[in-house]
């Protein structure tokens, strides 16, 4: 089976099986670099590492505030609750991504067999 001829972030091969007629697979493929990057931006892959960290920053003033011990804790118990409430919501946010972006490639793959005439069968052994 031919392997995708791309690299990967830590410069190994990528080693993902692509179809015969194909050298690089989805994420690696020079003639796709635009589309993945509209992908990309649509699902804004850094918005959700910005999102963490602003709640780890957060948390940790709050942390140290409670600590310092010269505030009331029961509104930090609340505080803590919305955090957590947000990070279940950047959770479900990141699935939703991982899940749609996961569609397109199946489509995109589904797309390649139709357009290659007698090699559709594969999908179907
Ligand atoms: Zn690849």
């Amino acid at each position: 089976m031919a392997r995708c001829v791309g690299y990967k972030r830590d410069g190994t091969p990528c080693e993902r099986i692509v179809g015969a007629l194909q050298q690089y697979c989805y994420a690696h493929d020079p003639a796709r670099a635009e589309a993945r990057k509209r992908n990309a931006s649509k699902g804004g892959r850094s918005k959700p590492n910005r999102e963490i960290l602003d709640i780890k920053n957060h948390l940790k003033e709050l942390t140290l505030e409670v600590l310092s011990g010269a505030v009331a804790t029961a509104p930090y118990a609340v505080a803590n609750q919305l955090i957590n409430a947000r990070l279940r919501a950047v959770e479900v946010e990141r699935k939703v991504r991982e899940q749609d972006e996961l569609l397109e490639r199946i489509e995109a793959l589904e797309k390649q067999a139709e357009a290659k005439p007698g090699r559709s069968r594969q999908w179907e052994a």
